[in-house]
């Protein structure tokens, strides 16, 4: 089933979880053991996210996979196009046909760590909207979904200019988005009425990060580009020792952030799970 159509029949807020591919057996065996305990939240989907460089391929593909026939999630696989040409990527899509996945979220990716700017494989794309392009016009049926960055991408310029590429990415084919992460709704608000100026009117998704360990915080921030109140990082800083103080003013953060997202009417919330169950299990309970 398409996620598109299944999440605008909804009549609330879309609820959904993202899982990355582990690097070890024991790490695979706790991921399904996780998945098992989310499937009782009844996710409207999920999501399992593909290696930088695309080094985790047929990890992930296997993992999606077994989700959506083990458990009977529909789970959107992710892929980027860096470092690959047409007919690799052709050979990717065609795989996940095959094994069933009807749902990607189709992104550039980013440059191997310290090479710098992007570069366009001789027989690839330059940017997700190219991918899109592309994957339409082959006549693949997948239902599609796109990134978007409510602090902006750090290879646009300015806001202005990424909403710009955004909506170009949009009429090359994108059902919905998922946002980066971001701990700040206001930038998120500013973000839906910068979009909504520039004539978009597709599902837009926020993607939530429980806090789970002080370290994880820089290294998100980091990773990610985005802005962390400095009260919450102070917060956490003074009990970053004492695991259930740390754990309480966390999860009291995200459970109000994703409660102010609710009451301003966002069309769900994609939790990014970090493979464990206890934050989302926790924080599903407080919200839903
Ligand atoms: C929800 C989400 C999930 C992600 N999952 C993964 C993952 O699983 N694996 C992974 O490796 N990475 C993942 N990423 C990271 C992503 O690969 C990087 O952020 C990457 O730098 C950009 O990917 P994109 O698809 O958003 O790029 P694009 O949409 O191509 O944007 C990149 C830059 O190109 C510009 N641009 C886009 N279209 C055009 C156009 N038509 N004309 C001119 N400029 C244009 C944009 O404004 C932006 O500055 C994810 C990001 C998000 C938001």
């Amino acid at each position: 089933m398409k996620i598109i159509n299944k999440i605008t029949k909804l009549n609330r807020p879309c609820f959904s979880f993202e899982f990355f591919p582990p690097k070890t057996d024991e790490g695979d065996i706790k991921l399904f053991k996780v998945v098992q305990e989310l499937q009782n939240l009844n996710p409207d989907f999920v999501s399992v996210t593909y290696g930088a460089g695309g080094s985790t391929r047929e990890k992930t593909f296997s993992i999606c996979e077994k989700i959506q026939k083990e458990f009977n999630i529909v789970t959107m696989s992710h892929y980027t196009c860096v470092g690959s040409g047409r007919e690799d990527i052709k050979e990717n899509l065609n795989k996940l046909s095959k094994i069933g996945i009807e749902n990607i979220i189709a992104l550039r990716g980013d440059p191997p760590k310290d090479t710098g700017k992007f570069q366009k494989h001789e027989k690839g794309f330059l940017n997700a909207t190219e991918l899109i392009k592309f994957i339409r016009e082959e006549g693949f049926e997948f239902g599609i979904a796109a990134g978007c960055y409510p602090e902006k991408h750090p290879d646009s310029p300015t806001p202005e200019q990424d909403v710009e590429n955004l909506k170009k990415k949009i009429d090359s084919g994108t059902d919905f988005l998922l946002t980066q992460l971001f701990f700040e709704n206001s930038k998120f608000y500013t973000f839906i009425n910068l979009a909504k100026k520039n004539g978009i009117n597709i599902p837009i998704i926020p993607g939530i990060m429980p806090i789970t360990s002080f370290s994880q915080i820089q290294r998100f921030k980091d990773l990610a580009n985005c802005s962390i109140p400095d009260v919450l990082i102070q917060k956490l800083d003074k009990v970053k020792e004492n695991p259930d103080e740390f754990k309480k003013i966390s999860l009291d953060f995200t459970v109000n952030q994703c409660k102010d997202l609710l009451q301003n009417d966002v069309f769900g919330i994609h939790l990014y799970t970090l493979n464990q169950s206890n934050a989302t299990l926790e924080i599903l309970k407080l919200i839903k």
